[in-house]
């Protein structure tokens, strides 16, 4: 007879939609090679259910991520927030303290600065970055930049409101500048452009930009799909070094698995998931 095991430990991605999401098959794989008694799901949500979801998966011994579009809602949600959370406005990791209850992180941030250093090969202090788009992720780049200490991120988005208010909100640091007409990035020259909109979710969209009628040094693509983004193609075929979103997705993933267990996870398993190891 075969029965439905009931491990001991629950872990969820919450989010809407989550059916494309590499995390549950990271996560299980990092859960297997280390014999823990822990399943993670992906369970599409509405807005409402987040914190009540958070709350009872976390105190019941697990934990979780967060996606679009609810890293806000679970911002909320916490009762004790990272610098990471508060700066950004956005969670997307949490789990249970005895003492401080319902925490969260938002491991983007961290997990965006290693992305790019090993696209760019060297620390991102100094840089000149170009981002396309001003959503969470785009918080998350921003605030990275400025915590690593970029010489200057130019912020290019479809709305100029959303990018004048994500600027507001990060503290308007003298690093970060709102591009107002797309067209003056073609004379400047950058060290890394950082696409995190969502153009490229479908290889029907268009290019965020033209990797070619920019000067830049590496490009990284936020958006990752089973083959390279067409972004990413671009700006290979052009010279440009460039990396899609699962090298920054599997690093987001170690740093809440630390979160969670307390230990490092199984790195390579993780790659292999995702397609970035043999
Ligand atoms: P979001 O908050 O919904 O923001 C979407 C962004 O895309 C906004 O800047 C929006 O511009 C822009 N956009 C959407 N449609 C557009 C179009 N047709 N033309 C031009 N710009 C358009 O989403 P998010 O959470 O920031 O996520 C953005 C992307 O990053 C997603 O593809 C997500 O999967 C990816 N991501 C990857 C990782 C990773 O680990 N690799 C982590 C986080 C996010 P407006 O403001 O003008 O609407």
């Amino acid at each position: 007879m075969s029965t439905v095991r009931a491990p001991e430990r629950l872990f969820v991605l919450l989010g809407d939609p989550v059916h494309h999401s590499l995390s549950p098959a990271m996560h299980n794989a990092a859960f297997r090679a280390l014999g823990l008694d822990a399943v993670y799901v992906a369970l599409r949500t509405w807005d409402e259910l987040v914190g009540p979801l958070m709350r009872s998966v976390a105190g019941g011994g697990g934990g979780g991520n967060v996606t679009l579009p609810h890293k806000g809602r679970a911002a909320t949600a916490l009762d004790h927030a990272s610098e990471a959370v508060r700066a950004t406005g956005a969670c997307n990791v949490f789990w249970w303290e005895q003492e401080r209850g319902l925490c969260g992180d938002n491991t983007d941030v961290e997990a965006f600065r290693r992305a790019a250093e090993a696209v760019l090969g060297g620390p991102l202090e100094g840089r000149r970055v170009l981002l396309l788009g001003a959503g969470g992720a785009a918080r998350a780049v921003a605030y990275a930049c400025i915590q690593a200490r970029a010489a200057g991120v130019e912020i290019l988005n479809r709305s100029t409101d959303r990018a004048r208010a994500m600027i507001r909100d990060l503290g308007a640091p003298p690093g970060l500048r709102l591009v107002e007409e797309p067209a003056v990035v073609r004379s400047e020259a950058f060290d890394l452009i950082v696409n995190a909109t969502s153009l490229g979710l479908s290889r029907q969209d268009p290019l965020p930009l033209d990797p070619g009628a920019v000067s830049v040094r590496a490009v990284l693509d936020l958006v990752y799909s089973p083959e390279e983004t067409r972004f990413v193609d671009a700006a290979r075929r052009v010279g440009v070094a460039a990396a899609d979103g699962r090298g920054m997705l599997v690093e987001q993933a170690v740093a809440s698995f630390r979160h969670w267990f307390g230990r490092e996870p199984p790195r390579e398993v993780m790659l292999r998931a995702v397609g970035l190891a043999e």
